[in-house]
């Protein structure tokens, strides 16, 4: 039996003071959850959810962060910086940092390798485009996406690692893959792994869902077997949302 996570992605949404309160509904709503549960605020919302989710089992995840520790680089955030603010994991890669903001596999694995290094857990986004799906491209694009994310990863690292499939096409359009699309995707993922990192680490890694999930969807996903989890956008802005996501199995 694998562990599950669910994530909830805010993107640039919630001010510090509406993240505290909302995350303080959310801990009460989500109190009797048996899942590892994630939430993402905005940089500067970070603090405020930290404090407001204190003595919860929610953990405080950060959507990004800098591909180096320190120094002249206008605007970035750095993973001491978001350690030292209470961040137990970041999620890299995902598809609006590669598509609005042109970050490569490579950019991304050199955030994966020093987020590992200073003590974070990640989330690495992966997923095609329609485009690339149309063209018959799945398979190519999640294997370039996963091993050149992973470079140089070691398999006692890999613990620390959650990939999220997140189809882009499925992502803020209420679009969803089907149960069985994603589970074969997530299959196909795995089996990547396998081969970069033996068969144990494969069973054990987590590979989350990621586009339009909701509470009406939500169960038929999890009921596949390489589905451990949700990276959830919209829907983690709603705790009457977010919670029955995170409650699927209570
Ligand atoms: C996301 O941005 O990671 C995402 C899955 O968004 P949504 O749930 O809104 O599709």
């Amino acid at each position: 039996m694998r562990n599950v996570c669910i994530a909830g992605n805010w993107k640039m949404n919630m001010t510090p003071s509406e993240g505290a309160a909302f995350a303080k509904a959310l801990a009460e709503a989500v109190k009797d959850a048996s899942v590892r549960v994630v939430v993402a605020p905005p940089f500067v919302t970070i603090a405020s959810v930290v404090a407001a989710v204190k003595g919860s089992a929610i953990e405080v995840g950060a959507q990004n962060m800098s591909d180096q520790l320190s120094g002249a680089y206008t605007g970035e955030v750095s993973a001491p910086m978001l350690k030292e603010t209470g961040v137990s994991i970041v999620i890299l890669g995902h598809s609006e940092r590669r598509a609005l903001y042109g970050e490569t596999d490579a950019f991304i694995n050199r955030k994966v390798k020093l987020a590992l290094e200073q003590d974070l857990d990640v989330i690495l986004c992966v997923g095609e485009t329609l485009g690339e799906r149309e063209a018959g491209k799945l398979e190519e694009v999640l294997k370039r996406q996963v091993v050149e994310g992973l470079r140089d990863i070691s398999a006692q690292s890999m613990s620390r690692i959650i990939v999220a499939y997140e189809p882009v096409w499925a992502i803020g359009t209420g679009k969803t893959a089907t149960p069985d699309d994603a589970n074969s995707a997530h299959a196909f993922i795995r089996s990547e792994i396998e081969k970069l990192y033996g068969k144990s680490v494969a069973e054990s890694l987590i590979i989350q869902y990621g586009g339009s999930v909701k509470p009406s969807n939500v169960k038929d996903l999890m009921a596949m077997e390489h589905i451990d989890g949700a990276l959830v956008g919209g829907a983690s802005l709603s705790v009457e949302q977010f919670a029955p996501i995170v409650r699927y199995n209570v």
